[in-house]
């Protein structure tokens, strides 16, 4: 017994200085974005490449090989170390988990030459920047040759790590959501296909005009600022365990349960930064709630990036744009901006919030036309990495797509494929996430409605009480369970997308038709 606690302790020990160094990485990211001069770029890619390099050493160095050896060795399960945490996981259970997803991203890593590793790094680093003045100057032209480097890139790392029967796509989606290979990602997209496009033409066609024009106008900064703060804190957002900031792009990064950073975004419609700070407050509730014997480790983080989109959009979109959550806070809302929101009342409020519009830019999209633009992308990540689609054809192909699945074709290239940034860093196989996320959030949300009073707990201002269903069930488990467990273990049953459909028609519905 002694000699396991050692033994485990050993293995902690290593993935708690790989965290450290991880952590760096995350501080590098959150100061590019936020604080770091425009000339540190070039400079700054070196130093995330070097302290890359030694994640990669310690990670598959000879260290942790010893200790994982040696846990196989004596690990075997034993009523004694069950017990003796005094927990609801034993150290037995920590550990397997533990050396399980340490071997996963061990064969990720070193299934790779660690020089092309480090190449990665330093390539999707300057992509980034690449990109960034190609939307500047609405030019694909100017990205095409490096993104053509990315994906052939990014092919090459596919092509070591993909496991027998895998296509290359299916390689990349496993790094960000591990139960989802394309061939049940065409099935869910294909539910979404035949069931949102049609609803969405009915609701264009047929249904009544909502006007969320108030939403847009001379909404000063500091306010904005002021009730960013306000919902960030409302919703459970523990300023004394995390930081906000301002970024061009909203996100959240998180370097252990006890520093969780999110970020915001300012501009003249009022949904955006009111919206995106409890959108990432709820990823950031997600890293927050994390057991403290995980955190720290390779199990501190979310399950997948799916199951965090699902804790963000439900904070987002689920509850944060119905009426009972902003029953007992729009009047510090009107309070707040006398002159644009005093004589909208509550009611109008909700609807200009839940206004459904095509457009062409994915982060401004609503909740029901959301997916869609996911969908865009899913098709054309498919095709660009099994061969049917090229870099040269790419622009015509994102317009065509709009065009079927959105009403809507864009005219320059900073409305469409160069919106996003996730290409130019690499991150290919990461936007279905976005889509399986709300799916999930809706699955999870039905169930939650039958043990509480979702409703009347929001509107009696009790909206802890949701998060602390979500941590009992999701947040603190961190990699404990794989994301189609925790569905299956808070809900009862498999993962099935017609919740999210039900839920979006019934809501969408009532609004419009
Ligand atoms: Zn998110």
């Amino acid at each position: 017994m002694e000699q396991k606690m050692e033994i485990y302790e050993d293995l902690r020990q290593i993935l708690e200085k790989a965290a450290s160094v991880q952590a760096a990485l995350a501080l590098i990211e959150w100061d590019n974005e936020t604080l770091a001069p425009k000339k540190a770029g070039e400079q700054t890619a070196k130093t995330a490449g070097a302290l890359s390099g030694i994640y990669y050493d310690i990670m598959t160095g000879p260290s942790m090989d010893k200790a994982l050896k040696q846990w196989k060795e004596c690990g075997e399960d034993n009523e004694d170390a069950r017990k003796a945490d005094g927990t609801f996981w034993s150290i037995d259970e920590i550990a397997s988990r533990m050396c399980c997803e340490t071997e996963k991203e061990r064969r990720l890593l070193s299934c790779v030459p660690r020089e092309e590793y480090e190449e990665f790094t330093k390539m999707t680093n300057a992509g980034g920047r690449i990109w960034a003045e190609a939307r500047k100057k609405k030019d694909f032209s100017a990205f095409a040759p490096e993104l053509e480097r990315i994906i052939e890139y990014k092919k090459k790392l596919a092509s070591y790590r993909r496991k027998d029967g895998e296509s290359l796509y299916d390689a990349m989606l496993d790094e960000f959501e591990e139960n989802f290979p394309e061939e049940k990602l065409d099935e869910f997209f294909g539910t979404i296909r035949e069931e949102l496009v049609p609803f969405l033409e009915e609701i264009r066609t047929k249904g009544r005009k909502i006007d969320g024009s108030f939403l847009y106008g001379d909404y000063p900064e500091e306010k904005q600022e002021k009730l960013a703060r306000m919902m960030a804190e409302y919703i459970g957002f523990d300023f004394e365990r995390g930081v906000m900031a301002v970024s061009e792009h909203p996100f959240t990064t998180s370097f252990h349960n006890k520093d969780v950073r999110i970020t915001t975004h300012y501009d003249q419609w009022l949904d955006h930064s009111l919206f995106s700070v409890i959108h990432e407050g709820g990823h950031a509730l997600y890293e927050l709630g994390i057991d403290d014997r995980l955190t720290r480790t390779i199990l501190g983080q979310g399950a997948s990036m799916a199951m965090h989109e699902s804790q963000s959009r439900f904070m987002e979109n689920i509850i944060g744009r119905s009426q009972a959550f902003w029953e007992p806070l729009y009047g510090k809302v009107q309070e707040l901006f006398p002159d644009q929101l005093g004589k909208i009342t509550l009611e109008h409020f909700i609807e200009g919030i839940n206004q459904v519009q095509p457009g062409l830019i994915r982060i401004n999209a609503d909740e029901l036309t959301y997916s869609l633009h996911i969908m865009v992308r899913y098709d054309l990540e498919k095709g660009l990495m099994n061969g049917k689609i090229r870099v040269s054809d790419l622009e015509n192909e994102w317009a065509d797509r709009y065009e079927a699945y959105l009403g809507l074709r864009p005219k320059t290239a900073d409305q469409g494929v160069l919106q996003d940034i996730h290409w130019s860093q690499g991150s290919f196989g990461y936007f279905p996430s976005y889509a399986l996320g709300s799916a999930f959030a809706a699955q999870i949300y039905e169930k939650m409605k039958e043990s509480m009073d979702v409703d009347g707990l929001l509107k009696a201002g009790q909206i802890h009480k949701l998060t602390e269903y979500l941590r009992e069930h999701i947040h603190r488990y961190g990699r404990m369970k794989d994301s189609l467990t925790l569905i299956r273990d808070t809900t009862g049953e498999d993962f099935s997308p017609r919740y999210y459909i039900r839920y979006l028609k019934e809501k969408y519905g009532r609004l419009y038709l």
